[in-house]
C-alpha cells in the first residue's frame, strides 16, 4: 500500500495536476486513491443491519419457496387433462391453503381448490385462476382457453433463491429489500462493518449557535445542521464539536482532538482565498493536506487530506456550498469507507430546460432545480436565485442541473442532465 502522505505529495507534483483548477471527476478520483474501508466488524440482527454494509458473502441454506405453489386462487389440475377449444370440467377432490396442504394427489380428470401461495398437490401441474373456472358441489368446469401451457400460475420451488447460491457479497448496502431477503431465507443476525465515526466542526468569528442573539454582521451556524442531516442519512456516527474561532490555536486544538477519535473530518468555512494561509500553515504542520480550486460552481475551494490517521475536508463556508461538496465529493467517499463495493454515481435523468440559463464557460455548474413532468417527459427550472449563500434554493430543489465545464449560454428546451435529490431507497 502508497503511503498516504507520500501519495499526496507525488500528486501535488503530478505534471496535468493543478491545483487552482482541478475539474470535478479528477478531484473526486484523487480522493478515491487514498480511501481504505474500515475493516473492523460487528455482528448484529438484521433489523440493526439496516442501512448498513455487509461484511460477509450470505449463502442460501433453503430454497426459496421451499415447494412448488400457486401464484393464484384458482384449481390445482393436470393440463394434460383441459381441452383448450372447449369447456373442460373436472371433479374436484379437495383443498390446498397456504400453511395447509392438500396431502393427496391428484388423478385424472380431477381438480383441487387451491389458494396463492398454497404448495401444488402431487399430480398437478398447472393452476387456472378462479375467475376461469366455475365450480359445483362436486365438480369444476374451465373455461375454453383458460390455460395455455403446463405450469402456468405456478411458482417453482428455488425460483427466487436456490438453496446453497449466493444471496449477497460483502460490500451490498442493506435496504429494506435486502433485509426482507435476509428474512426470508431464515437468517436473523448479519456481519456488518462498523459505523464511520464522522467528527465536524463550523469556523467563523461571525457564526452564533441557536439561541444566542446575533450582532452586526452575525448569522446562525446552519452548516453544523445540513452536516447533522446529510450525515445522520448516511448511518454515520456523528462527532459535533460546534463552533470554532478563526484563531489558530482553536483551530488547532479542534482538528487534533477531532482526528483522534475519528475517520473523518469535516469542516466548513476558512478555506476561501484570505482566510486559507493560516488553516494551511496548520494542517500543513498537523497532516497532509492540499488546498483545491475545483473548477465547478458552487464550491470552488476544497482542501482535502489526511490529518493523522484520519480523512480531512475543509468544505467551503458558503452553506449552498458546503451540502453542493458534500454530495459530489465527500458522499461517495464515506460510502467507500463504509465499506461499500460498488458506488454508483449520483443518479441522473435527461431533462428540457425551462427556460435559458446564463453560462459562462469553464467550470461545471451544479444549479438548483426543480423537475416538473410535462407529458411523457421531463422539464426542469431552476429555483431561481443561485448564490450559493442562499440555502431556501436547496430546500426548493428536487434535483442538481448539472451543465458541462465548457458549456455556455444555454436555450430553452436544452437538453440536460440532473441529478436526482430524492431517490425511493
Ligand atoms: P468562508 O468560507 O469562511 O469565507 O465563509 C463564506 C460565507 O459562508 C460567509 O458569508 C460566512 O458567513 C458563511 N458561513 C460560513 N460558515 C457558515 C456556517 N457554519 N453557517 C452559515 N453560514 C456560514
Ligand atoms: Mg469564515
Amino acid at each position: 500500500m502508497i503511503e498516504p502522505a507520500r501519495t499526496l505529495r507525488a500528486l501535488s507534483c503530478a505534471d496535468d495536476y493543478d491545483p487552482d483548477s482541478l475539474s470535478v471527476d479528477a478531484a473526486r478520483a484523487a480522493i478515491r486513491r487514498f480511501l481504505r474501508p474500515v475493516t473492523t466488524v460487528e455482528r448484529v440482527h438484521i433489523r440493526a443491519a439496516l442501512d448498513r454494509v455487509l461484511a460477509e458473502d450470505i449463502t442460501s441454506p433453503i430454497d426459496v419457496p421451499g415447494h412448488d405453489n400457486s401464484a393464484m386462487d384458482g384449481w390445482a389440475i393436470r393440463f394434460a387433462d383441459v381441452d383448450p377449444s372447449q369447456p373442460t370440467t373436472l371433479r374436484r377432490v379437495g383443498e390446498s391453503f397456504a400453511g395447509n396442504p392438500y396431502r393427496g394427489a391428484v388423478g385424472r380428470g380431477c381438480a383441487v381448490r387451491i389458494f396463492t401461495g398454497a404448495v401444488m398437490p402431487d399430480g398437478a401441474d398447472t393452476v387456472v385462476m378462479q375467475e376461469r373456472a366455475t365450480p359445483t358441489a362436486d365438480d369444476v368446469t374451465v373455461a375454453a382457453g383458460a390455460v395455455t401451457r403446463t405450469g402456468q400460475n405456478r411458482r417453482l420451488a428455488g425460483e427466487d433463491m436456490k438453496r446453497g447460491a449466493i444471496v449477497f457479497r460483502a460490500g451490498q448496502p442493506v435496504r429494506p429489500a435486502e433485509l426482507g431477503m435476509l428474512a426470508s431465507i431464515g437468517v436473523g443476525e448479519c456481519t456488518v462493518y462498523r459505523k464511520l465515526r464522522v467528527a465536524f466542526f463550523s469556523t467563523g468569528d461571525e457564526l452564533r449557535s441557536i439561541g444566542q442573539p446575533l450582532g452586526a454582521g452575525e448569522v446562525y451556524d446552519s452548516n453544523r445542521y445540513t452536516l447533522y442531516g446529510m450525515l445522520t442519512r448516511l448511518n454515520c456516527d456523528i462527532v459535533d464539536l460546534g463552533v470554532v474561532k478563526d484563531v489558530p490555536e482553536a483551530l488547532e486544538h479542534a482538528l487534533v482532538s477531532a482526528a483522534a477519535t475519528a475517520d473523518v473530518v469535516i469542516t466548513s468555512g476558512g478555506v476561501s482565498v484570505g482566510e486559507a494561509d493560516y488553516v494551511r500553515d496548520l494542517l500543513a504542520k498537523l497532516g497532509e493536506v492540499l488546498f483545491w480550486k475545483i473548477a465547478m460552481k458552487p464550491g470552488r475551494p476544497l482542501a482535502y487530506g489526511k490529518v493523522g490517521g484520519a480523512h480531512f475536508f475543509g468544505l467551503p463556508g458558503n452553506p449552498v456550498s458546503v451540502m453542493m461538496t458534500f454530495y459530489e465529493f465527500v458522499r461517495d467517499a464515506l460510502l467507500i469507507l463504509q465499506g461499500r463495493r460498488d458506488v454508483p454515481p449520483l443518479p441522473t435523468l435527461r431533462a428540457a430546460l425551462a427556460g435559458p440559463i446564463r453560462k459562462i464557460p469553464g467550470r461545471t455548474e451544479f444549479q438548483r432545480g426543480v423537475l416538473v413532468q410535462d407529458g411523457d417527459r421531463w422539464t426542469v427550472r431552476t429555483t431561481g436565485e443561485q448564490g450559493s449563500g442562499v440555502l431556501s434554493s436547496m430546500s426548493q430543489a428536487s434535483c442538481f442541473i448539472v451543465l458541462p465545464a465548457d458549456a455556455g449560454d444555454l436555450a430553452a428546451g436544452t437538453t440536460v442532465d440532473v441529478q436526482l435529490l430524492e431517490g425511493l431507497v
